[in-house]
């Protein structure tokens, strides 16, 4: 796989890799940072009009926010889980448990005041409920889904072995409290097995939604640590 391009747009990152046909975007950032992302397509030298592709991971608002403005531009595909559709074509999120105390509180606000967080509504292109080939695109790649933090919560997994998560791992914690846990989740022995599920690819850098990369041998003690709690 080409370089791996990581953009911080708002609070969230979004992915960009190169493919035989063009190119890939992981998710779609923070609501109104389009701005943000066409600087650092500049800088690269990269045309928004080379994406065509967009594979969202799960329908929050920190990873939709510009995807109608994207997708209006680019006329790129869009990829989203058939269990997240509707809300996706709604422009709404539903909001997910806290697994820790501000976690809960922030859960339980937003869902109070919906409208705060809902962004503008598209339609998908394409929508999945299974293992998913991304070869007709151009990319030696797979989008499986990985269920826990949202019900649709995807994964985009290649064949060299990186893997791009959305918030099936988060990585903001300092290093002395080394788990990729995330502080929403919708099912936590689903994320378990969504974790799992990715440990058994050949995965060996993982690309999360918030914070930088990270190796397999962090997951894979998070997996241990999350294992030994819930079981
Ligand atoms: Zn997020």
């Amino acid at each position: 796989m080409e370089k791996v391009n990581r953009i911080l747009l708002g609070n969230s990152n979004v992915y960009l890799i190169r493919g035989e046909k063009g190119y890939l975007l992981i998710d779609a950032g923070f609501p109104n940072t389009v701005k943000t992302l066409l600087n650092a397509l500049g800088k690269k030298s990269i045309n928004l009009q080379d994406i065509i592709l967009i594979v969202i991971t799960h329908v929050h608002y920190d990873h939709v926010g510009n995807l109608k403005e994207i997708k209006d531009f680019t006329g790129a595909k869009i990829i989203v889980s058939s269990n997240e559709y509707e809300l996706l074509k709604k422009g709404i999120i539903s909001i997910p448990k806290g697994t820790n105390i501000s976690g809960k509180l922030i859960s339980y606000l937003g869902n109070l005041f919906p409208k705060v967080i809902s962004y503008p509504p598209v339609e998908a292109d394409i929508r999945i409920s299974e293992t998913y080939s991304l070869r007709d695109f151009g990319f030696n790649a797979s989008i499986i889904p990985t269920p826990g933090h949202t019900e649709g919560s995807l994964s985009v997994v290649f064949d060299s072995g990186e893997a791009f998560v959305g918030d099936t791992c988060f990585n903001i914690l300092p290093i002395n409290k080394s788990t990729v846990f995330p502080p929403f989740a919708n099912d936590i022995p689903l994320l378990l097995k969504s974790w799992k599920l990715l440990l058994d690819t050949k995965v060996q850098e993982l690309f999360p939604g918030h914070g930088k990369p990270f190796d397999r041998d962090k997951l894979q003690k998070s997996y241990i640590k999350l294992k030994e709690k819930i079981i």
